[in-house]
């Protein structure tokens, strides 16, 4: 099985009030963050003798990083690993940070799929989610990166925000996708601890939907994506061809091998999973940037397979599922209320069984648990 690379650039103008992720506002680390990486690379590249065919910068920020440092990287990887000539590589971009000319410069260093955070189209809506950027400079961006050479643009969305109707959401998408990108995530607005969006929401600021409401908006977004020409192949991931699909996320839902560089990045290769220091500081202070590492029994390792494939279209290989799995009366149920099925050798979910995807591997989980 082909492998992966992540690099987690973990650099944010600001902190969006949802997020939830390892990130850090002080851009002064960028030259020592992008020799950390490299050195990172040197030391755990030998572990890894099969052929790299994605690499994903995400973050954060990576639109933050200048080009010349994303080259420096993937130039790094080209000559320190094995490096499929049809890789996939991917980066994540904030609209308003690149330039036409960063984008042409991108795009020269083999950056082949662009991941643009346009997260609405509607400005409220970017101003209640604290995004730096204006409607406008979504759709500016989307369309300077078309022009740029990119041929797979992929763009995030964000629903299920409250107050807003299903109309005024189905006019944001219907506005996202006039642009034609090749690939939609579209995601719940979740209300993370800690966050300040759960802060604002628990104080009685606004009121989240209701959990009714939000299977509601699931289900509209998957038929509006889909009559727009959009496959759904994971819960939240939607392709118009089979191509766009993103080839380096298959990799953590069919447990392939991947290494992760940078702050707080994980990594997995044979059973065996290690995290790196999360906090900025001590990632580029660290002769060893490992932090902690654990081995997954087989057991282990099937049960993680089962949540993450149970979320895609392609669901599970049957030798693959938890032992005994199938013979369970909870499986068997699922199977006969049509939420689940099995199809030429695999366990999968049905589009009903997608809308409760979480709580069904939750359930079979807690059934199979080692
Ligand atoms: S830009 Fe993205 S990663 Fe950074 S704080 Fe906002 S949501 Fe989080």
């Amino acid at each position: 099985m082909n492998a992966g690379l992540y690099v987690h650039v973990p650099f944010c103008r600001h902190r969006c009030h949802f997020c939830a992720f390892m990130i850090t506002t002080h851009r002064d680390f960028l030259a020592d963050w992008e020799r950390a990486v490299i050195a990172e690379l040197l030391l755990r590249g030998s572990a890894f003798p099969e052929t790299f065919d994605t690499i994903y910068f995400g973050g954060g920020t990576p639109s933050l990083a200048p080009p010349d440092s994303i080259g420096r990287i993937i130039d790094a990887a080209r000559k320190h690993l094995t490096v499929s000539p049809d890789i996939e590589i991917t980066l994540e971009a904030n609209p308003g940070d690149l330039t036409a000319r960063d984008l042409g410069e991108l795009h020269e260093l083999g950056v082949n799929r662009l991941s643009l955070g346009l997260q609405s189209t509607n400005d409220d809506d970017l101003s209640f989610l604290t995004r730096h950027h204006s409607a406008k400079e979504g759709r500016d961006a989307f369309l300077a990166a078309r022009a740029a050479g990119f041929a797979n643009i992929t763009i995030d969305l964000i629903y299920g925000l409250p107050h807003r109707n299903r109309e005024e959401w189905r006019d944001r998408l219907g506005a996202a996708l006039e642009l034609e990108p090749d690939h939609v995530s579209a995601y719940q607005l979740t209300y993370e601890p800690g966050t300040p969006m759960r802060r604002f929401r628990d104080k009685g600021d606004f009121t989240s939907l209701t959990i009714e409401e939000e299977g509601e908006r699931f289900a509209l977004t998957r038929r509006w994506l889909a009559e727009a020409g959009y496959a759904p192949y994971e819960i939240s991931n939607f392709a118009l061809e089979p191509r766009f699909e993103s080839r380096h996320n298959w990799k953590y839902w069919e447990g392939a091998p991947y290494l992760g560089l940078g702050p707080a990045a994980h990594s997995f290769r044979d059973g065996r999973r290690w995290w790196n220091h999360g906090a900025v500081r001590n990632y580029v202070r660290a002769v060893d940037p490992k932090k902690g590492e654990e081995s997954l029994t087989e057991a282990q390792i099937r049960l993680e397979m089962m949540f993450l494939g149970l979320r895609t279209v392609r669901g599970i290989r049957i030798e693959n599922l938890p032992e005994g799995l199938l013979d369970r009366p909870r499986t068997q149920s699922y199977l006969d209320q049509g939420l689940a099925e099995m199809v030429e050798g695999r366990f999968r979910l049905t589009s009903r069984g997608l809308a409760v995807a979480d709580g069904i591997a939750a359930d079979l989980g807690g059934a199979t648990t080692p």
